[in-house]
């Protein structure tokens, strides 16, 4: 299956009734994997990149699947939105999240995901203020990340949204920057506390660097991108977040940038609470 764009997926090969028979099995074993504890919260390092220091993590779903193995959520995140079951499966994960996230250090902070679906449910703020309720994290270390996608979308509605959710007091960042589809007067209007710069541009700052010199001209234009990103974050004063940095030489073309913070591979994989447990008290972040 080859990923179109969100929540669209085009099985090549597939009949119409092989896709819709593929659908229902998968919406089947999420709703096992929920029962039988499948899906848990892992947590990407997050860092300040002026000073090498942590500053939070990324909460990030994974789902080991008795039948299917692991499953990316690239894969089951659409098609739990398309059956109904991204809240049980988001509420569950954030529940745990909260619960992790008390032990660590007060200077650190948790991000989340949430999908243009969770978007559009008017409950949505409360449910997430019964969660914060349900645990000891104080709502702003919380950072709450919003899909580019969900732009398309009733603005109003989703400038209303925004606002109940920084009415709780946690921090509101724009996922996915530079795919989509904010303008320049969304970005002004829209309250948002950050950006995430997506790992699409952040990588191709790499993959045109190693490129041939013929593909200089690209790599011109690969930068281009992630400085105009960049400076529109700097010419908004919004803070920043690069994601997807897999090397030393991404980290450095960035650093040369400004002052953000980032997360990718060079900094580890994501990683479950134990092992979240287990760095910080390396690191004294307990
Ligand atoms: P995202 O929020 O943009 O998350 C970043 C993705 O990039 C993660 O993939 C992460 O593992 C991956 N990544 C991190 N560092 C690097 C790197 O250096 N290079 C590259 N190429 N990739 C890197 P993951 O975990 O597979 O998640 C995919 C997407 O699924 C996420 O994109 C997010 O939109 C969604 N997602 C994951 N967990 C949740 C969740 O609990 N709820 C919701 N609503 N969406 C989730
Ligand atoms: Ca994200
Ligand atoms: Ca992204
Ligand atoms: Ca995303």
């Amino acid at each position: 299956a080859k990923k179109e764009g969100r929540n669209r997926f085009c099985w090549f090969d597939l009949s119409m009734e092989a896709e819709a028979r593929i659908r229902r099995e998968m919406e089947t074993a999420i709703r096992a994997g929920l029962e039988r504890g499948e899906f848990t919260p892992h947590y990407e390092q997050q860092i300040d990149l002026e000073t090498g220091q942590l500053v939070g993590f990324e909460m990030l779903a994974r789902w080991h699947s008795a039948e299917l193995g692991e499953v990316s959520p690239d894969i089951f995140i659409p098609i739990a939105e398309n059956c109904g079951l991204i809240g049980p499966l988001s509420e569950m994960l954030i529940r745990r999240a909260l619960i992790d996230a008390q032990s660590w250090s007060p200077s650190l902070t948790l991000s989340i995901n949430i999908s243009p679906v969770q978007l559009r449910d008017p409950w949505l703020p409360q449910k997430l203020l019964k969660l914060l309720l349900g645990s000891d994290f104080p709502p702003h270390r919380l950072d709450v990340e919003i899909s580019e996608a969900c732009l398309q979308e009733n603005l109003a509605a989703v400038q209303t949204m925004i606002v109940s959710l920084k009415n709780l007091g946690v921090r509101v960042s724009l996922d996915d920057f530079g795919t989509g589809f904010s303008t320049l007067t969304q970005l002004r209007t829209l309250p948002f506390d950050r950006v995430k710069i997506d790992k699409s541009f952040v990588g191709e700052l790499r993959r045109v660097a190693q490129a041939s010199p013929e593909l200089m001209h690209n790599r011109e234009q690969q930068d281009h991108i992630v400085n105009t990103l960049v400076s529109l974050g700097q010419g908004l004063q919004i803070p920043i977040t690069a994601e997807g940095i897999e090397d030393a030489s991404i980290l450095e073309t960035l650093r040369g940038m400004g002052e953000m913070k980032g997360q990718g591979y060079l900094y580890g994989k994501p990683e479950d609470a134990a092992a979240v447990v287990k760095r910080l008290s390396e690191l004294d972040l307990l």
